[in-house]
């Protein structure tokens, strides 16, 4: 049996300490401390954004773009639960146009600008999967993890191409099972991806524990039957507002594998 212990207390399911078989993680500012990349992801789509809206509204649809990507005014840092830290690529796309049709452009206009400010904005950022790193002493953990035969799994929003890049980037694509991305349907925070993804492993969502830095992510694990749903803290600068229906660390170390 293993079981997770969280700050010398082991993690319970039903009355017990839960036996996991399974660790799902989200990527975004929980495996990946994404934040350098997106923040200057964010920047770089709003700079080219305002620019090819060539709009006399300039500083209302930065302002506009910025709150839909959750960009913090001093654009230091992110809001975790924002756009660019939580959705997928579609949805940022529209959360783009929708600015745009906010500042007078036509919907089917705003869509084309914001699928060229995307376009552009690749052109000018590398991969953020294969530049970010691990959290803090993740590692040791996902190394305990597999030392126990624990299977380890990734469920993100991100496309598969990401997360790949990123696991082959740091060496830990033997290390995790599978990958449930947005490539996949249904797609997260559908308790659904979970489930298929639980399948996929061969195994049950309560032998499992599900790992993430939003409520979304933790709504999603309760509502998919995981035995052990645990908030992460730890990868961004601005804190993580997590509800208190489920417990959460802020450092890996905070987590054993018992
Ligand atoms: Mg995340």
């Amino acid at each position: 049996m293993v079981s997770l212990i969280l700050r010398g207390e082991p993690l319970m399911s039903a009355g017990q300490p839960a036996d996991i078989e399974a660790v799902l993680f989200d990527k975004d500012g929980t495996l990946s401390h994404s934040e350098p990349h997106l923040l200057s992801l964010a920047t770089i789509r709003l700079g080219h954004c305002v620019r090819l809206s060539g709009s006399s509204h300039g500083e209302v649809l930065a302002d506009l773009l910025g709150r839909a990507y959750g960009l913090h005014p001093d654009h230091h840092s992110l809001n975790p639960a924002g756009t660019i830290a939580v959705a997928a690529r579609d949805h940022n796309l529209l959360s783009t146009a929708v600015a745009l049709a906010q500042v007078g452009h036509g919907w089917p206009e705003a869509l084309v600008l914001a699928e060229e400010t995307f376009r552009l904005a690749d052109l000018d950022t590398p991969s953020g999967s294969s530049v970010a790193h691990p959290t803090p002493g993740l590692l040791e953990l996902i190394r305990d993890l597999r030392q126990r035969q624990v299977t380890c799994a990734v469920i993100s929003n991100d496309d598969t191409a990401g997360i790949q890049a990123f696991l082959d980037t740091h060496q830990l694509s033997e290390d995790f099972a599978a990958i449930w991305s947005a490539d996949h349907r249904p797609r997260k925070p559908d308790p659904g991806s979970v489930q298929a993804l639980c399948q996929t492993l061969g195994v049950i969502p309560t032998r499992c524990a599900l790992i993430g830095d939003a409520n979304s992510d933790l709504r999603m694990a309760h509502a998919a039957g995981v035995a052990v749903v645990l908030g992460y803290r730890g990868g961004w600068r601005q804190a993580v507002d997590l509800e208190q229906t489920s417990p959460w660390l802020d450092h890996w170390h905070e987590l054993r594998v018992g």
